[in-house]
């Protein structure tokens, strides 16, 4: 039996994950937490019978608490529930499938906990990632990437020997407004943006599609994942979603792992490597597909995802900004207080008018997001 923990168990990555539990009968959930979403918690409290759950404030825990009286489960919340999930004696597996600088902390103290990170969780590595590696590689935990792209290159890069690579072609979608001009970004709705054509994901990362900012923190978390430098880091419009990305080697040779858009192979994967388990789903049928395409990204346009190349080169706490600010920035369109096209301009103004710093330490990077979210707040509401 494999014991796990799973941070931000109601959500798209989280329910996934759980599908693969059910499917699968090795797997014990011994601890989880959500944010808001108690009743489908509740649910999941009554299928999977862990030890403990966080929740996201104090009002949340004691209404759940009362719900699951007739359970033997702790209920904790706030960030500290988060770590006390994240670090929970009997897990071996954290996945992290919570939104959001919020999954830091806990990822670290998992990985000083010595458990494997099953990483969804971009923005921890964007934000932490020169943290976060050498602790990895210190404490010999593995960090298994549950990113659809970052998995397709893990898998490519299996029997790789130490070879060197040439390129890492990180593939995109391209988004619902892919081949729109700046024009007709100027009107899109909340509504357009969270239909994204091939992915079925949660409201955060489906508005990071559509800015292509989500492949800017892609290319971050693949420098990072990957020991590359960014500029080895090519970003590719593949408008099918076949190829989930692949890597260059010196020779020339491009090897690259193919499959439906579906994030629960990648989720499996994480869990089960180096072992491959049944199809959780349908399989790919190349004929059915037809044809693979693929574009250079229009980053005049989209020009969210040339921002992330900006961060990396400038350094520090740079990608950091470019994260929080991201993610404020996000909110505030989900909730209608900005247009889709002040995103980007968010983003940029904060990369020039945030304090540069080093961002060696955890205190400097939650500094540097306190700092973001000040100037945006002072500027745009
Ligand atoms: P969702 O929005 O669907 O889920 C986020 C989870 O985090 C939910 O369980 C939510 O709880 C929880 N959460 C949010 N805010 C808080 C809070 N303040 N305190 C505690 N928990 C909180 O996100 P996704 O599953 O789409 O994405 C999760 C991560 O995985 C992101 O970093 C994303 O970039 C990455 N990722 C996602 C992919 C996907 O296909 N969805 C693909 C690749 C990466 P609740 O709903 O109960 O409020």
């Amino acid at each position: 039996m494999k014991n796990i923990a799973v941070l931000g168990s109601t959500g798209s990555i989280g329910t996934q994950t759980l599908n693969i539990v059910r499917r699968n009968n090795d797997i014990n959930v011994v601890a989880m937490s959500a944010g808001k979403n108690i009743d489908l918690l509740e649910k999941q409290i009554r299928e999977f019978k862990p030890k403990l759950v966080s929740v996201e404030n104090e009002k949340l825990a004691k209404d759940l608490r009362s719900r699951i009286a007739d359970f033997d489960v702790k209920v904790s919340y706030g960030p500290e529930g988060l770590t006390e999930v994240a670090v929970i004696k009997e897990s071996e597996y954290l996945v992290t499938a919570i939104v959001g600088m919020l999954g830091l902390i806990p990822t670290i103290e998992a990985i000083k906990a010595g458990k494997k990170i099953a990483l969804a969780n971009k923005e921890t590595l964007v934000t932490a990632g020169h943290i976060i590696m050498p602790l990895a590689r210190e404490c010999k935990t593995p960090i298994l990437p549950v990113d659809s792209e970052h998995s397709a290159i893990f898998q490519s890069l299996q029997g790789y020997e130490g070879n060197r690579i040439d390129k890492i072609l990180l593939t995109c979608s391209g988004g619902p407004f892919r081949g729109y001009t700046s024009k007709q970004l100027k009107h899109v709705s909340v509504k357009d943006a969270l239909k994204h054509p091939n992915w079925r994901m949660g409201k955060k990362i489906t508005i990071d599609s559509a800015t292509m900012v989500n492949k800017g923190l892609e290319v971050m978390e693949a420098k990072w994942l990957f020991d590359v430098n960014v500029d080895n880091v090519e970003v590719l419009v593949h408008p099918q979603s076949i190829l989930h990305s692949a890597v260059q080697f010196e020779d020339g040779a491009v090897i690259g792992q193919l499959g439906i858009p579906n994030m629960e192979l990648p989720i499996q994967y994480a869990l089960y490597y180096p072992e491959r388990r049944k199809a959780p789903t349908g399989k790919l049928d190349l004929f059915k597909i037809g044809q693979l395409t693929f574009e250079k990204p229009d980053l005049k346009t989209f020009y969210g995802l040339r921002l992330a190349y900006q961060a990396m080169y400038m350094g520090g706490n740079a990608p950091t900004i470019y994260n929080a600010a991201n993610e404020l920035a996000v909110s505030m369109f989900l909730n209608e207080k900005i247009k889709f096209v002040e995103i980007p301009e968010i983003i940029q103004a904060s990369i020039e008018n945030v304090t540069a710093n080093k961002a060696l330490t955890i205190d400097e990077i939650l500094g540097t997001k306190n700092e973001t979210e000040e100037y945006i707040r002072h500027r745009w509401m």
